[in-house]
């Protein structure tokens, strides 16, 4: 990464972290020297021209939507979109309306009280974000590399989605039972489970990550699988978020799904 670009970034992400109260998408302040408030969003949106702009409003749509096949990486030309969608206020103010929504849903229904009744969580981009490792990746421009991102995981700093905290705590208060439901390996067990605890999460029923048996399965397959397994111990899958479709569909679905909007990677 050159120079300009570095500080490009710690600018943008200090700007996220602290010249915003309202701003919930938090960093941790220890893993950045102390901020300089700038501005991002104003700059790079207006040397955009307008064609870019629709073209790339409506490729994140197509995305949220699940009206894409799979892919690898972000449009080239979408690459300043990306980035400013993510460390601008629309990605957060996305976040918050999916929580508001998800909370309105919860607290409409009624719990039979047998304990059954669930909530299942993803993980990345949903409870906790890597939003700082994209930042150095080009926020999904380049391919994926599972060895770099393995390492950004083992550090255990992904920090927490305030929205879906919120959601998390008010399900918790609820009664939900809460399950975590994550493509992470079984050898992220430990780090995963600090991370989420040192972002504030600190109570789950069960943490499920893929087993040996599970590294070839798409997460549709392996999540669905692991849906089945969870109904077929009695549990009542009442809402489920996640990220990627891949969280929500296929089978032993939730009575009710919430996608968290994510336009900087896709998992089958
Ligand atoms: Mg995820």
């Amino acid at each position: 990464m050159d120079l300009i670009r570095s500080t490009t970034v710690f600018l943008c992400l200090s700007s996220i972290a602290f010249s915003q109260e309202s701003m919930d998408f938090d960093l941790d302040p220890d893993l950045l020297p102390r901020p300089l408030i700038i501005e991002f969003s104003e700059s790079r949106l207006k040397n955009m021209s307008d064609d870019i702009l629709m073209h790339c409003t409506s490729w994140r749509v197509a995305v949220e939507a699940n009206n894409l096949g799979p892919w690898k990486t972000i449009p080239n030309e979408c690459a300043d979109y990306v980035k400013d969608y993510m460390l601008g206020r629309a990605y957060n103010v996305d976040l918050e309306k999916v929580s508001k929504e998800s909370g309105i849903y919860a607290n409409s229904l009624e719990l039979r009280g047998d304990g059954m009744d669930a909530w299942v969580f993803d993980i990345d981009e949903t409870l906790i974000s890597n939003l700082p490792y994209y930042s150095d990746h080009g926020y999904g421009l380049e391919t994926f590399n599972n060895a770099q991102f393995d390492k950004w995981i083992l550090e255990g700093v992904s920090p927490v989605i305030k929205p879906s905290l919120k959601l998390y705590e008010e399900v918790l208060r609820l009664g939900f039972k809460i399950i975590l439901l994550t493509g992470r390996n079984e050898d992220k067990r430990n780090v995963t489970v600090t991370n989420l605890t040192h972002a504030g999460y600190h109570t789950w029923d069960k943490l499920i990550l893929r087993g040996e048996n599970d590294r070839e399965k798409s997460a549709t397959a392996f999540k669905s699988e692991k849906r089945k397994e969870i109904t077929e111990e009695g549990f009542r899958i009442r809402g489920n978020s996640g990220d990627q479709w891949s969280d929500l569909t296929g089978t032993s679905s939730a009575s009710r799904s919430f996608k968290l909007s994510n336009p900087m990677y896709h998992i089958p």
